[in-house]
């Protein structure tokens, strides 16, 4: 029996509590789990048998967690971690090594693009950017030491949604797995397996769990591809030297990536998710179909007021006619280009400082995907280190907001806009 999306968003991965008949999933709060005896623990510690031993590791409210979001995306496992940009750790640990490279898309979350182009090469790692509309320039950034190519479906902050298919075809020929953050679309309005993906990564801390309450990470495995078809993925076809000679692919098949995600990546990197924010994402994702339902109406309707108005110069929503990605939405997010645009206000800088000080409803924070509508503006905050030339370069130029817009009133939200609007450019 195949269900639909609105009962496994509720359903999937949990069941009454065996012990107590819990019929809502426990927190387990608890760090150790008894062993039956000296060789069940044995036989855990060669996973030979699947059980909890250390939170660190598993944890029975995590993994409720991590079996519902593989089971929304439709992939084989998934694991659960402390935050997004820790999924991206995790995601690439088991691919890449020393001299190794991503190659990823300019149109990334401005953390990412952080983290890839300077923290990883702590690793010895590197990130390759480039045009992803551009196939022909990511077919020459593959060289011999691509690991993954990697990609964000409806791209933060928005306006940008990636032709997975064309992407995932490329990678493909390359024989390499494609990574995609689902983070903005969610599996509700985008599931990239379905469109080639290799993994999946999301920051939870945004729609997943919905009302900004916790941080946490996912990565999610199709279970599709064959690591054993060449000799770039050592850790997962040949004997692991971190696992006394496991060979994780040929041991656990599909499951290879999701056992070494949790045996290595977590045992040893150790950015668990902890129960208690699993518990939070889990009851977020109890209701995130109706909610991101709600955010693309709302989204479509400020995107289109804002359009018409003549106080604001530009907006990038690929749910607006007008976008050049518009023709994308039915084909890889076929239920709406999600809650995230960006706009220009006529009057540059300071208009934009006055507009963001002037709104009620809106928050000005640095979070995004949350039920409450937000706002920020990046030339004065996560992107003022940079020269206004790479400010534009990121389509985060001195006269541009991103917004966030949240589920309350739609006509709320205009009045708001419309009142700030005023004061902004009087
Ligand atoms: C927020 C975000 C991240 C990072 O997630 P954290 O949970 O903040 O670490 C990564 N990708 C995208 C698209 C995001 O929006």
């Amino acid at each position: 029996m195949s269900y639909g999306f609105d009962t496994l968003q509720i359903h999937a991965g949990a069941r009454p509590d065996p012990a107590t008949g819990a019929r809502q999933t426990p927190i387990y709060q608890t760090t150790a789990y008894v062993f039956r005896d000296a060789d069940h623990a044995a036989a855990l510690f060669n996973l030979q048998e699947v059980g909890n031993i250390y939170s660190r590791l598993t944890n029975p409210t995590v993994s409720v967690l991590a079996e519902r979001i593989a089971t929304l995306e439709g992939g084989v496992g998934a694991v659960c971690c402390s935050s997004g940009h820790a999924a991206q750790i995790l995601a690439l640990f088991p691919l890449m090594g020393p001299g190794r490279n991503v190659v990823a898309s300019t149109r990334l979350y401005g953390g990412t693009v952080t983290q890839f182009s300077q923290t990883i090469k702590r690793f010895g790692w590197s990130a390759k950017f480039v045009d992803f509309d551009d196939l022909d320039a990511v077919k020459a950034a593959i060289d011999d030491d691509t690991r993954a190519v990697f990609c964000e479906s409806i791209a933060n902050p928005g306006g940008y949604i990636t032709d997975l298919d064309a992407v995932a075809a490329v990678a493909d020929e390359a024989g390499l797995p494609m990574i995609v953050d689902n983070t903005s679309a969610t599996p509700y309005l985008c599931r990239p397996i379905e469109h080639g993906a290799t993994l999946v990564v999301h920051s939870a801390t945004k729609y997943l769990t919905g009302n900004g309450t916790v941080t946490g990470g996912v990565v999610v495995d199709s279970g599709r591809f064959d690591w054993s078809a060449s000799d770039k993925f050592p850790s997962l076809s040949a004997p692991e030297p971190a696992y006394h000679g496991l060979k994780f692919h040929e041991t656990f098949g599909p499951l290879a990536y999701t056992f070494h995600g949790i045996a290595i990546g977590l045992r040893d990197l150790g950015m668990t998710m902890n129960p208690q924010g699993a518990h939070y994402t889990l009851m977020g994702i109890e209701t995130l179909s109706l909610r991101m339902a709600r955010h693309v109406e709302n989204a479509v309707k400020l995107a289109t007021w804002l359009e018409n108005d003549p106080r604001v110069s530009t907006v990038t929503y690929a749910g607006l006619p007008s976008s050049p990605y518009h023709d994308r939405v039915a084909r890889i997010c076929p239920k709406g280009a999600g809650g995230l645009f960006t706009f220009g206000v006529k009057g540059g800088y300071e208009a934009c400082i006055k507009l963001v000080d002037s709104l009620e409803i809106f928050s000005h924070v640095a979070n995004l995907g949350d039920t409450r509508s937000l706002i920020i503006h990046p030339a004065s905050t996560t992107h003022r280190q940079l020269t206004e030339e790479q400010q534009r370069a990121a389509s985060a130029g001195p006269e541009v907001v991103r917004v966030s817009i949240g589920i309350e009133d739609a006509d709320d939200l205009i009045a708001d806009l419309d009142q700030a609007l005023a004061k902004a450019t009087a």
